[in-house]
């Protein structure tokens, strides 16, 4: 084959998924751990087959947002068995650390955790060895390594960036949208979170962070505009205590399960 690269050098399916979708934001604390956790969960109320896997290795937060603490079991040390909560299959590199434990690894190192976790977790445990229908990965925020290493090593089928309307939010963002482009990844859409705060006592809407920015962005960039999501206390009250707002009923919910529906249309 000479120069050319071998073709087990290629981006690989994740054994056990059909479709892969990489949630992704430019800056921190945005909501793409939020945002990721009710898709995933959104999805499996649905019906459909999900897996989440918390790539967000360094401020891991699915755990919480799960309710799901166990360590995964790996009972021949080879494979690992994820666990399962809301109906989703969920696997987090904080599930094998403790919530508590900093992540001081190098680069190398972050690499091997995370093809770890896409090559040895067994995504098929809890659905009788069906093939997942969509995993989910909250990816963490930027453009780094693990970014990297899942879009040349795996088959990302399509990448979800989560902005809120504030300008520096929004140029993290477009850094974001440039290195899936570089990647040859397909963006599926762009989401904006914290949009609005409606208030409950009043009913004054507040644009906290702006507002329609991040539509602005997907019109101008000829990329499907998935959502806008208000600044939500439920929303953040149910992620703090494990029970993602998806799981339950109201607007939130039914916003999030519109979303999850577009994107497996
Ligand atoms: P990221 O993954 O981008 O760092 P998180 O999902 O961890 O962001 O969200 C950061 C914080 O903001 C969390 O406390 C979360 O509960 C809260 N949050 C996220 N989205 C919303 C929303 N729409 N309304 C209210 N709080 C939110």
């Amino acid at each position: 084959l000479g120069g050319h690269p071998k073709p087990q050098d290629g981006p690989m399916r994740v054994p056990g998924v059909k479709r892969l979708l990489a949630i992704a934001s430019g800056k921190g604390g945005v909501g793409k751990s939020t945002v990721s956790s009710n898709i995933a969960v959104a999805l499996a109320k649905q019906g459909r087959r999900v897996g989440l896997l918390d790539a967000d290795i360094y401020g891991p937060s699915q755990p919480r947002m799960m309710g799901a603490s166990k360590r995964p079991a790996s009972p021949d040390g080879k494979t690992i068995h994820p666990l399962q909560a809301h109906g989703v299959t969920l696997m987090s590199i904080g599930l094998m650390l403790g919530e508590d434990k900093a992540v001081v690894w190098r680069g190398p190192m972050l690499m091997g955790a995370l093809q770890q976790m896409l090559g040895q977790v067994v995504w098929t445990h809890h659905t009788g060895g069906q093939d997942l229908d969509v995993l989910i990965v909250d990816l963490p925020p930027g453009t780094g390594d693990v970014q990297l290493t899942l879009c040349t090593k795996s088959v990302v089928d399509g990448a979800i960036v989560v902005s809120t309307p504030q300008d520096v939010a929004l140029l993290d963002a477009r850094k974001a949208l440039d290195m899936f482009a570089t990647l040859k990844t397909p963006v599926v859409g762009l989401i904006e979170n914290m949009s609005l705060f409606h208030c409950p006592k009043c009913g004054y809407e507040a644009a906290v962070f702006g507002t329609g920015g991040v539509v602005a962005e997907a019109e101008r960039l000829g990329l499907p505009f998935l959502g806008a999501l208000p600044i939500d206390l439920d929303t953040r009250l149910a992620g703090d205590s494990g029970r993602p707002v998806a799981a339950g009923e109201g607007p939130m919910a039914e916003a999030f399960a519109r979303i999850a529906s577009d994107l497996v249309a």
